[in-house]
């Protein structure tokens, strides 16, 4: 199958999706990534859908990638007696201490960290702010009464923000540890870390991956985004989580905030995500509103790794009609000349190392010769993911001896992973580059392609080759 669309799509897996044959389809149709939410599974439904995950990949002989996201400390309402009420604007409202059933005048809020945290003047948004209260008074630990500005139904396990209160938060939650632990074990290749306020948050999930998965930041609260650089530093990968940051931050500073994070991640070579309500109306329509399409188009132009589906593709109507819709606006955006102008006016210097000057110099002989693929021989994957951030106009063939590598990578924009053993010398390295470019259905007979590699092999290190070879009948014939 070839797909040579840059941008990456991540389709979240849910009650609507959670087939194998589902699964197949939506990768079929275009999603390289398959998200799936902790806040709603347990780690025996984990390991299921996982598995199921890796038999559709071995089918369809492609890396899927996957990423579990850890539900983080989401902070939620305790139940109520009739298991919902209605608060009336005007009225007041108490959270507590008490873990009895709610009713219109209180409800247990089960964190007393936060109860301690509250003031007087504080903003409590409920639902993802559709409800609006304003604390008037504070018993500190035990109960805080607010008074409604906007009201509206209130029903059990509710999430709530807290957009003026600093919070004394964990990274991460029992649950999420367990479930963290879990996914290490199963071998998902990326995790994703909820409601990150410090560079510290990601430095605990990694403390416990240690290797073995990437460590996702979503960046979804305020705290995070006036620490964005470090943040950035430690993490592997960003997610702009719109849902919870549209909730946390006035809502109209989100699009430049995307703006901002997505330049950011680009120049320091981390695949970033922009996610949430992408095409939100698809949950129940077949086809999207024009102000989403745009939306999707604004994230492919801006030069974002990938695009995400979460409802849409997990809990919709419509999933497999949103993936198509979503891998049709990438494709067509990257068609314009207009994105390639974009991409090139944002292109971020090479560092002052050896990878970024043999990743540049490749996008330059690329574009000199206009060369279509960039074969890149990658122990780890790192090399590939220097050649991503130079957003050249080839597609990235990144060859690895590790599958996981190739999992992995599979995140990031324009990369094209196959999985093979490492090359032995440099007449392997080209007789291979040039039969899988053959094989991928990116290069035919008389074409040339450029390689790129770390010698010598066998040993992970840096990148200092580079090579230009003809595909010959020979390498047809291999493929
Ligand atoms: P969520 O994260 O779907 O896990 O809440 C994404 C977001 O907040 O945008
Ligand atoms: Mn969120």
């Amino acid at each position: 199958m070839k797909r040579l669309r840059r941008t990456k799509i991540v389709a979240t897996l849910g009650p609507a999706s959670n087939t194998p044959e589902m699964v197949e389809n939506l990768h079929r149709l275009g999603a390289d990534v398959f998200r799936i939410n902790m806040s709603h599974l347990d780690r025996g439904q984990l390991a299921a859908q996982v598995a199921m995950i890796r038999e559709v990949e071995a089918r369809v002989h492609r890396s899927i990638t996957v990423l579990v996201d850890l539900q983080g400390p989401k902070l939620r309402l305790g139940r109520f007696a009739n298991g919902a009420a209605e608060l009336e604007q005007g009225a007041h409202f108490t959270l507590d201490d008490n873990d009895a059933p709610g009713d219109a005048s209180r409800v247990h809020l089960p964190h007393p960290e936060i109860l301690s945290a509250l003031e007087p003047g504080h903003t409590i948004l409920i639902d993802d702010g559709k409800l609006r209260l304003e604390v008037e008074e504070v018993a500190p630990g035990h109960r805080a009464k607010a008074v409604v500005r906007v009201g509206g139904k209130v029903s059990d396990r509710k999430g709530v923000s807290l957009p003026d209160t600093t919070l004394p938060l964990a990274a991460m939650t029992d649950k999420d540890r367990a479930d963290l632990e879990a996914a290490i074990e199963i071998g998902v290749d990326w995790i994703a870390l909820s409601f990150v306020q410090r560079p510290e948050d990601i430095a605990e999930v990694k403390k416990v991956a240690r290797g073995r998965a990437q460590v996702l930041a979503k960046l979804e609260k305020p705290q995070a985004l006036a620490r964005l650089d470090e943040i950035m530093d430690v993490s592997d990968a960003i997610m702009v989580a719109r849902g919870d940051l549209g909730v946390e931050m006035p809502l109209e500073k989100v699009p430049g905030l995307q703006k901002r994070i997505t330049r950011n991640a680009r120049r320091a070579g981390k695949p970033v995500i922009v996610a949430t309500q992408m095409l939100e109306s698809m949950i129940t329509a077949p086809v999207p509103t024009r102000a989403e399409v745009s939306d999707v188009a604004t994230a492919v132009y801006e030069g974002a790794d990938a695009v995400m589906l979460s409802a849409e593709s997990a809990a919709g109507q419509y999933p497999q009609e949103a993936v198509a819709q979503m891998n049709r606006i990438a494709e067509e955006v990257e068609r314009d000349n207009l994105y390639w102008t974009i991409i090139k006016a944002q292109q971020a210097e090479p560092e002052a190392t050896g990878s970024d000057a043999i990743a540049a110099a490749a996008n330059g002989i690329a574009a000199t010769l206009g060369i279509s693929t960039i074969a890149a021989w990658t122990f780890s994957g790192a090399t590939a993911l220097r050649l991503a951030r130079e957003r050249p106009d080839s597609t990235i063939l990144a060859l690895t001896p590790k599958r996981e590598a190739a999992r992995r990578i599979n995140l990031a924009w324009g990369i094209h992973a196959v999985v093979t053993r490492d090359a032995s010398d440099v007449d392997d390295m080209t007789f291979r580059a040039c039969k899988f470019a053959v094989r991928s259905g990116l290069a035919r007979v008389g074409e040339r392609i450029i390689v790129i590699a770390g010698v010598p092999f066998g040993t992970p290190g840096a990148t200092n080759m580079i090579r230009i070879a003809f595909i010959t009948e020979e390498h047809a014939a291999a493929a």
